[in-house]
């Protein structure tokens, strides 16, 4: 090793999802959504001037933060906006979390938590979940550095109730809980009434998913005016200008149509209810989601031989090769004809499998 080479920081980082680009390919590997965004994100993508990218945007991203103020009923100060959840989520762990005490979070959740304590030097411990992949409430009642829960948890697809985040909230009122909603409009119950009562309460939620806006890259922050500045003081030591120009004028445009996001999550519920049953008729078996996923196992077929089968055949899902989930598919709620090719490629696998 060279002597520059030492001063190098040496980290193991979070891997997302592959990225295929095959024309034919049956994409869900990373809980995107199947459907565009609203029709007025086109229209606004049309009318953009490139003239105006000469400007930097503004800074506080204004216009995005005022329209989720007056979509949520949540006054913008309150507001922190950034790029993806895994920036708001990432500059909360710099913010939030700077105490000698560990920061709790489970086991086996969004595999970004623990990569973000090691890069920001945060310490951590993770607490199990139970034989049903159920978080035990009372792990977190122990003295901690803040404490960070996905409800509903990723990749398990299981969504508490609002007693559940509550009860964790009475028993941390000396740090800073956080709740990671990405998948919150899918048929989860959010946090955000909590937020009058928990000043040291934080929810994340992103466009990524419910908002067909992954490719935008756009996540928000709700919390009480102190949390939110601090983050921001964070935030403007690092980068002032994270949101970009098409992303603010864009990210306004989506919330406006409510009834284009209730229709595109409703679909998206419809799918996952039909595909549960026809997965179950298949010998599958999957805690009951709340997302926009499946996780699911197979009665007699590994995991990770379904992972390459389909694979072949270009038809992509996501394989964790991690203790106690290594026999588990997350699989992506897409249309339904891409869940219907799924369902069909499963069946004449496995029925090849029985004979
Ligand atoms: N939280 C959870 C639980 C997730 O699964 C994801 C998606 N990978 C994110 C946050 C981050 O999503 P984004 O940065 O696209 O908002």
């Amino acid at each position: 090793m060279k002597n520059w080479e030492k001063n190098i920081r040496e980290i193991t980082p979070y891997v997302p999802g592959e990225q295929p680009d095959f024309p034919d390919m049956i994409k869900l590997n990373t809980n995107e959504n199947p459907y565009p965004p609203a029709p007025g994100v086109t229209r606004m993508l049309k009318e953009l001037q490139a003239d105006r990218l000469s400007l930097y945007p503004n800074p506080e991203a204004k216009l995005l933060v005022n329209e989720l103020s007056v979509q949520y009923g949540i006054e913008p100060e309150r507001i922190f906006v950034g790029v993806g959840s895994d920036d708001v989520l990432g500059m909360i762990f710099l913010t939030c979390f700077c105490s000698e005490k560990p920061v709790l979070f489970p086991d086996i959740t969004y595999s970004f938590y623990d990569v973000w304590a090691k890069l920001f030097r945060v310490p951590y411990r993770t607490m199990p979940l139970d034989e049903e992949f159920r978080i035990h409430k009372e792990d977190y009642y122990t003295e901690n550095g803040g404490v960070i829960i996905a409800n509903p948890n990723a990749p398990t697809s299981i969504g508490e109730g609002l007693d559940f985040i509550e009860d964790i909230l009475e028993h941390n009122q000396d740090s800073v809980v956080v709740v990671d909603e990405a998948y919150v409009d899918f048929g989860g119950e959010s946090a955000l009434s909590l937020l009058e009562k928990y000043e040291n309460l934080l929810v994340v939620q992103t466009f990524s998913k419910s908002r067909s806006m992954a490719g935008m890259r756009i996540g928000f922050a709700f919390g009480s005016k102190r949390l939110i500045s601090a983050i921001y003081a964070v935030r403007n030591s690092y980068n002032s200008y994270t949101m970009n120009y098409p992303s603010i004028m864009c990210g306004a445009e989506a919330l406006k149509d409510r009834a284009y996001f209730e229709e595109c999550t409703g679909r998206v519920i419809a799918t996952r209810e039909r595909v549960k049953k026809e997965l179950k008729a298949l010998g599958f078996s999957f805690p009951d989601s709340k997302t926009n996923f499946l996780f699911a196992t197979h009665e007699s077929v590994p995991a990770a031989e379904l992972f390459n089968m389909l694979r072949e055949k270009h038809i992509f899902v996501r394989y964790f090769k991690m203790p106690r989930i290594d026999n588990y598919l997350r699989i992506t709620i897409g249309t339904d004809a891409q869940m219907n090719r799924l369902i069909e490629v499963l069946k004449e696998y496995l029925d090849g499998c029985r004979r």
